[in-house]
């Protein structure tokens, strides 16, 4: 058993699976991404999934955005790329400005077309268990969990974060009737009581907060498997920058069975799902249904 549960290894994996669809049905994926105004952070990671897409033969089409472009400015840009048929994937990236609606944004974006999962066509199908475009974060949870072979039927799962891209989806995804699936599953949020007794019940933690190392070892029961979704920047003593998760690694390695790092867990995993979520997209668009379990036995096999 791995006790530290690298992303590396899963997204390796991931990119090899797109590399081989893409050369077996001779796809071209594209994707249009949009991006408004220049959010430092988001900036980092558009350029990330630019050098990504490259890399993988996937083209990306960035298209960015004034920080004031309006609702209509970006539902019109939406709706080219609907239309478009050589654009097969549309990506939003967050945060949005304030002026935008992000609800009526997703409900522009083609339910076939729609890789982030931002469509409630699509979030309903994951509440339904219907097969769809998921969303990337909650799939790379539940893909590091499968490949490192952990016990997911019939456990406690919590969930610490209800975000409609995060804890949610994971949640109703957790609960479908998969080998892979099959949770029992509890979510938390800033209102709940007593957060620390109802972590200390889990046999698997997920924490996606964004509140640095806010999950600490006297929370987790022992032999706990923690996945670590947050992605903090903390200033050192030192002043330097680094990123951190919502768990505290160090007070929870010798207590967990398992936990993912921060960086180099589940954010790894995320990208690479983006893609095989475009390749999924391109697959629609010529008739082609693999579903997720077609995925899953993919990236696991010859593990
Ligand atoms: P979000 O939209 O801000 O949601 C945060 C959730 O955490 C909310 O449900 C909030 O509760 C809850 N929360 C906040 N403080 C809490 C506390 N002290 N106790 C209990 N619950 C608390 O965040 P998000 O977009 O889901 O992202 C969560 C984290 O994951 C961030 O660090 C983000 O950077 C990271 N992230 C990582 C990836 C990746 O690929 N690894 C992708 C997306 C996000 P309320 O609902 O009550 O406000």
């Amino acid at each position: 058993l791995d006790k530290v549960l690298s992303g590396k290894p899963v997204a390796a994996k991931i990119r090899q699976t797109i590399k081989d669809l893409i050369s077996s049905h001779d796809l071209h994926p594209a994707m249009s991404m949009i991006q408004i105004g220049n959010d430092p952070a988001s900036e980092y990671y558009v350029q990330n999934i630019v050098s990504s897409g490259a890399k993988l033969n996937c083209r990306v089409d960035l298209t960015n955005l004034p920080s004031d472009a309006s609702q209509k400015d970006l539902i019109a840009l939406i709706n080219t790329s609907n239309m478009d048929t050589s654009i097969h994937g549309i990506m939003l990236q967050r945060p949005l400005p304030k002026t935008i609606n992000e609800y009526q944004a997703g409900l522009a974006v083609h339910p076939d077309k729609d890789i982030d999962c931002l469509n409630p066509i699509n979030q309903g199908k994951i509440v339904l268990g219907e097969d769809g475009l998921l969303p990337c974060t909650p799939l790379a949870v539940l893909i590091m969990l499968a490949y490192y072979h952990l016990p997911v039927s019939g456990s406690n799962v919590v969930i610490v974060g209800r975000s409609p891209v995060v804890g949610k989806p994971l949640a109703n995804m957790l609960l479908w009737k998969k080998p892979f699936a099959n949770a029992s599953v509890t979510i938390c949020h800033s209102q709940s009581r007593d957060i620390a007794s109802i972590i200390s019940r889990a046999d698997i933690v997920v924490a996606a907060i964004g509140q640095s190392e806010f999950i600490d070892s006297s929370m987790i029961k022992k032999n706990a498997i923690l996945i670590d979704v947050g992605i903090n920047e903390i200033a050192d003593a030192d002043g330097k920058n680094r990123y951190v998760g919502d768990i505290d690694y160090n007070s929870c390695y010798d207590k967990a069975l398992a936990i993912s790092p921060v960086p180099g867990g589940v954010g790894s995993v995320t990208t690479a799902l983006l893609f095989l979520g475009l390749v999924k997209a391109c697959l629609i668009s010529s008739g082609i249904n693999k579903t997720i379990d077609d995925f899953l036995g993919l990236i696991l096999s010859d593990k």
